[in-house]
Order: structure tokens, then sequence, then C-alpha cells
């Protein structure tokens, strides 16, 4: 079996992976004239660092990130061959605590995008009001093309690559796309080899996102999908819609979209179009997702020969009528091409950098509602600080506790973010932004730069 038909796909409800079976909707994340991701981060921070006023100082401090590791390291493949392969961890900003975010593993990963995942976990963490700084890592591979025991000597020699640059009070790794539970436990293991026995017990919290069993939290697998559904269901109570009467469509059926949907299901909400890397579905009188999840597992992961749904095209999807639209895949899906298309009433951003700068501006033009990234899908990392803590005082929170501190930290947010956006008369992505950055800024102000 591949990799791609098992452990590195999250369509099992078992990674975090922000996207679909392999991680993505159609569509290159970047085009011919689209800008890089990491320039796309910069000019949404800079639109609301302007806003707000941020401190010059601390804007100059904020736009660098603060450590890149890139690390070249060999894996043996089950020909017996050796392979090189490039990892990166990029930590963008610690003044709020240790370092945190995903692992993800992707053909398209490189300096650009991690750096710009990095940014977005500080923006994200501080919104939250966890004690985390922003990182992230990943691996450029496709799991799909890889065996099983690859990609677990692959995880292992990655993590002895990065060697001292994660630690469990100082940069602390999660899934993230075509990551999984399984992969985290394997990133875990190799860890605590690397570090003396009596530090051992102390260390399971370098990674969060491992299986239960393993130390993992009770709900870390839905928890992005849940936090996703709840800020739905928020911005729906106040346009006084029923949650249950909405339609929705999805990009990307990883552990994200597929939590999202199993979700938005129990809500009575309809799901009308999916969209995954091998294709695009849709039926008007609903998609059931449970037996959506259970074709994508027999079938590579991916939604394409769905029987309870037509194939159609991508424009098809983007086309789609709906109230909701989950992109939960790559970045720059809603671009100048795709944007027009949107007949939505509100983007709820389960991925990370689902929506380009121009894709923004036509939203606005056509007044669809954005629940921006940084606060709308914060709920995978919520609940890993969540595990984190857990591991730090030897506790086990039930599910009930997990569910009901993840939902109030989203409801604090969404009013967070709305009141902001009216104080400033802004646009919710860079109201979110104020709020982190306001955070920031009050902790650099009270420490000073040193010397
Ligand atoms: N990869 C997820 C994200 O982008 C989760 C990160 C974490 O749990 O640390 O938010």
């Amino acid at each position: 079996m591949t990799a791609g038909a098992g452990a590195a796909t999250g369509v099992d409800g078992s990674g975090d992976g922000n996207g679909g079976g392999n991680g993505k909707g159609r569509g290159d994340r970047t085009g011919p004239g689209e800008s890089s991701v990491y320039e796309n981060a910069r000019l949404q921070f800079e639109c609301a660092a302007d806003l707000m006023k941020l401190d010059p100082d601390i804007r100059r401090i904020l736009s660098a990130t603060t450590n890149e590791i890139v690390v070249n390291f060999p894996v043996r493949m089950d020909n017996g061959r050796v392979k090189i392969f490039t990892g990166y961890r990029i930590q963008h900003n610690g003044i709020l605590g240790p370092f945190k975010g995903g692992i993800r593993y992707h053909p398209a990963v490189d300096l650009d995008e991690v750096r710009a995942l990095a940014t977005w976990m500080t923006w994200k963490c501080a919104l939250a009001d966890i004690p985390f700084g922003g990182a992230t890592g990943g691996v450029q591979v496709d799991p799909a093309e890889y065996s099983i025991n690859e990609i677990e000597r692959l995880s292992r020699r990655f993590t002895v690559a990065l060697g001292a640059n994660i630690g469990p009070d100082y940069d602390i790794v999660a899934p993230d796309v075509n990551t999984n539970p399984q992969i985290m436990a394997w990133i875990l293991d190799a860890y605590l080899c690397t570090v003396p026995p009596h530090e051992r017990q102390r260390s399971r919290r370098v990674v969060t996102g491992k299986p239960v069993e393993s130390g993992g939290s009770a709900g870390r697998a839905k928890a992005t999908g849940q936090g996703i559904v709840r800020m739905v269901e928020m911005w729906a109570r106040e346009h006084g819609v029923d949650p249950g009467g909405l339609a929705y469509m999805v990009q990307g059926f990883g552990n994200v979209g597929a939590h999202a949907a199993f979700l938005m299901e129990r809500a009575g909400a309809r799901l009308t179009a999916v969209q995954d890397v091998s294709g695009a579905i849709a039926n008007p009188d609903g998609i059931d997702p449970e037996e959506l999840a259970k074709h994508a597992r027999r079938n590579g992961g991916h939604v394409r020969g769905y029987p309870g749904a037509s194939p159609i095209d991508d424009l098809t999807f983007f086309s789609t009528a709906a109230d909701v639209f989950i992109p939960a895949a790559l970045e720059n899906q809603i671009n100048h091409r795709t944007a027009p298309l949107l007949k939505v009433k509100v983007v709820a951003e389960g991925a990370n950098g689902p929506t380009d700068p121009a894709g923004d501006r036509i939203l606005q033009q056509k007044g669809i509602d954005v629940l921006p990234d940084v606060a709308c899908n914060a709920g995978g990392v919520i609940v890993s600080y969540f595990e984190w803590l857990q591991n730090k005082r030897g506790e086990r929170w039930d599910l009930d506790e997990v569910d009901g501190r993840l939902r109030k930290r989203m409801e604090r947010s969404y009013c967070r973010v709305r009141e902001t956006a009216t104080t400033y008369r802004t646009d919710w992505r860079t109201a979110a932004y104020i709020v982190a950055l306001e955070r920031l800024q009050t902790v650099y102000k009270e420490r000073g730069i040193f010397p």
C-alpha cells in the first residue's frame, strides 16, 4: 500500500491536514501572475499594521522570521537506495511562548510557503490567546509516491535532522496537510530516542495531535472542523439564519474538510458540492458526508466516483449556489479567477491562506463575508494547546471538557474580531490581524528590546 492510500492521508479523520486526501483542491497554489504565499501573508500584515498604526520597530520585528532551519537528509528507500529530502522548520515569532505549528508533507512545500504558514501561526495563537508563538515545518515530498515504511523512515530521520530545534518547551510540532497522528507518533518516538531517559516523560509534549493512546487529547482530530462549524453557527445566528437550513460546499476532504462536513451535517445543513485533488462532485439534494468518507477511504482518499453525486468541472464547482463555502485545502484557491464565480454568502476558511489578496478584494466587492483562517481554523491549535497542557500536568480531560473549552475560545475570538471590525470599520481578516497584533505589541512594549 502506498502512503497516499493510508498513513499519510487525513481522510479517515486522523490527520490534521487542512487538506484533502492529498491535501489539496485542484488548481495550483501559484499560477502565472499569482503572488507568492509569503508575499500575500506580508500584504495582509501590512494592511492591518497600517490601520492600527503598529509601532514601526515592532512592525520591523514581526516582518521577519526568527529562525529558518533547512535540512537535507537521507532516507533509505524500500529498493535499498538512499534518497535525499529537503525539510524545513521556520520559527516566525516566540514572544508569546514556545513556537508552535504543524508539519506538512507536500511536493509544493518550500521556503516561501513555510514562511507564510509560520507567520500565520503567530497571528493565530495570539488571536486565540494561547501562550504560543508561530512556527511551521514541512518536507518537500508527495507521500502518495512512497510506502508507509518509507514515510515512517522519512518522518523519523527528519525529526533527528531537526534535532534540538524542536523541544517540549521550545518548539512543538503537530499535524498539517498529509500528516496525521500516526506520523506524530513516529516523530515523538524518534525525538524521545534523542533525549536522556530521565527527560523522556516530560518531553512527550514536544508533539501534539498524537494518537490518544500515546498521550493525545480527546477531540483533537475533529477540533479544526469543530471550530469552523462553531464560527459558521455564530455567523448564521447573527444573520438571523437557521444553521440547519444552510447549504454548503467544501474544498478538500481531508481531516479538516471531512470533520467540518460531519458536524455541519449534524447541525442539519446540506452538503451540495465537494472538490478535491481528484475532481469535483455535486448533488443539490445533498451529499451524505459519512458515506462520502467511506467512499474516499476505499478510493485512495479521493471523492471522485462517489455514486451519490454527479461529477462536475472545477468552474462549475466554484459557481455552485450555496450559503457557505468551506475551503479546506491549500493556499490561493480563491483568487481573481475563482472569486468572481462564487455565489455563497460566507467563506469559512478551514485552510491556511485559501484566499489571496485579489480574491479578498473581489469577495468584498461582492459582499461575501469571510471568516478568516487565523480565527476560523484555530480549533486545531487550540486543542493542541489543551493536549500540551494535559501532558504537562499529567491530566486527561474528557471530550465534554475539551469541546466546552474549545467552544468558549472560538466564541470569544469571533466576538473580538467582530468588535474590532466595527471599531476600525474594516474587513474581518484585517480585524483578526489587529486583535493579534495588539496582543503582540503589548508584550513587546512591556518587555522592551534587549539590550
Ligand atoms: N496545522 C494546524 C494549523 O495550521 C495545527 C497546528 C497545531 O496544532 O500546532 O493550524
